[in-house]
């Protein structure tokens, strides 16, 4: 195969994480096709991850890539009607896919701060019709009836973002190496090391579940907020079965243990503990009050705009629908990179996320109906972004069902 050679990468790293992506982060069946969408530049690893795709049996492997220049010429050049449309029949196909038993690996590595120049309106409005046009196939993952996974490739636009004082081939091989540090693919048997971590995450998952809390109680600088639990509700980490049985780790690199809050049950304030990047823009210092499980008030010192209007995308977005623990002395915490990118940057720190919540994080999820998922308080939105809202200056108690706390982390690590 040709490879390009001239890239600051290690090659055979990436080429590990293409086999990761295959064995853990899919682990593809025998005859199961694989819809990939990918920036243009991660060709090498599209490349690398069909090769383990079908060295693994796979059926059909199909790549969607994206140009982020030919995006910016659309909200540079397109016609205004243009922007509340988006490619239904795209999604609609990906949905029968789906639905046919396809897999779908995401590759993720844009610059973070592609459309930070261009019209907030149009750039609300273009992602609203496409989460909306995308919303019964994306339904599919997030009900998670079949196996899915994202990973990531170094962009030049990506790494000068999180590099900015260094040269280019520099800033893509520190990004690349720390890529690789966080998706476990530096170890020397990376399919293994995944899965002792998946039995660390799984391990923690068994004793939140053992303790049945009704509500986390977060308190650090700028936050007194507790999160009531939904009812039935069940924590997940790590690797876990979807529902065509296919045991899937969909987020590499992931360190959280994440359930379902309940989305009326939601009390008091709290402040972002890093910047959230949302589809261009840098959204800084995010403080909001929440009164019966709703967002009553959102403020932040950069990107408030954006956010408030995030908000308003429909009634969900104002409620949560995932809460998540993660310790302080993760690895990506501790290599101190802001990686503008919630796949990492999520798995450095405790995070809420508003809108959609995960039907598996109930007990018997997957048997449950939208109304059944609604009445044990789960949230239902176009939307789901997280974001960070622990460090080393929070601290969680869990509250049992008679209101007595037990401590659950301290100074952002775990307590026991
Ligand atoms: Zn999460
Ligand atoms: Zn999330």
């Amino acid at each position: 195969m040709n490879v390009q050679t001239n890239l600051p990468i290690d090659m055979s790293k990436l080429e590990k994480l293409a086999e990761v992506s295959v064995k853990v982060g899919l682990d593809l069946a025998e005859g199961q096709d694989l819809i990939i969408t990918a920036p243009l530049e991660a060709q090498p690893l599209t490349r690398l991850i069909a090769r383990h795709a079908y060295r693994a049996g796979a059926g059909i492997v199909t790549t969607l890539f994206s140009d982020p220049e030919a995006t910016l010429e659309r909200f540079e050049n397109g016609r205004d009607g243009s922007f509340d449309a988006a490619p239904a029949w795209l999604y609609e196909g990906m949905g029968k896919a789906y639905a046919n038993g396809a897999a779908r690996l995401a590759i993720v590595g844009e610059d973070p701060m592609l459309l930070s120049g261009q019209d907030a309106d149009k750039v609300s409005r273009a992602n609203r019709a496409n989460s909306q046009a995308y919303k019964p196939a994306g339904e599919k993952i997030s009900n998670f009836d079949i196996n899915w996974n994202i990973i990531s490739y170094p962009t030049l636009a990506w790494a000068k973002r999180v590099f900015p004082g260094d040269t280019e081939p520099m800033a893509v091989a520190k990004l690349a190496k720390a890529i690789f540090a966080a998706s476990r693919v530096a170890e020397s048997d990376p399919v293994a090391a995944w899965a002792a971590h998946n039995a660390n995450l799984a391990a923690r998952s068994a004793f939140l579940n053992g303790k049945r809390f009704a509500a986390l109680h977060f308190t650090g600088p700028g936050t007194d907020l507790t999160v009531g639990l939904a009812d039935e509700h069940e924590w997940h980490g790590g690797a876990s079965p979807a529902k065509n049985g296919i045991v899937c780790n969909p987020n590499i690199p992931t360190e959280e243990v994440f359930t379902t809050p309940h989305r009326l049950r939601v009390e008091g304030h709290v402040s972002a503990t890093k910047p959230l990047s949302h589809q261009g823009t840098l959204i800084d210092e995010i403080r909001v009050q929440f009164e019966k499980g709703k967002i009553i008030h959102a403020a932040a010192s950069k990107g408030g705009d954006v956010l408030n209007r995030v908000l308003d995308t429909d009634e969900g977005a104002r409620h949560l629908g995932e809460v998540a623990l993660v310790p302080h002395s993760s690895p990506i915490s501790q290599s101190g990179i802001l990686f503008y990118n919630t796949l990492f940057d999520e798995n450095a720190s405790c995070h809420i996320a508003l809108g959609q919540c995960y039907s598996k994080c109930f007990l018997n999820g997957a048997s449950l109906s939208k109304d059944e998922i609604a009445a044990k308080g789960g949230n239902s939105s176009f939307i789901h972004i997280d974001w960070m809202i622990g460090s080393d200056k929070v601290d969680i108690d869990g509250i049992d069902a008679n209101g007595d706390a037990t401590p659950v982390m301290r100074g952002g690590e775990w307590a026991d």
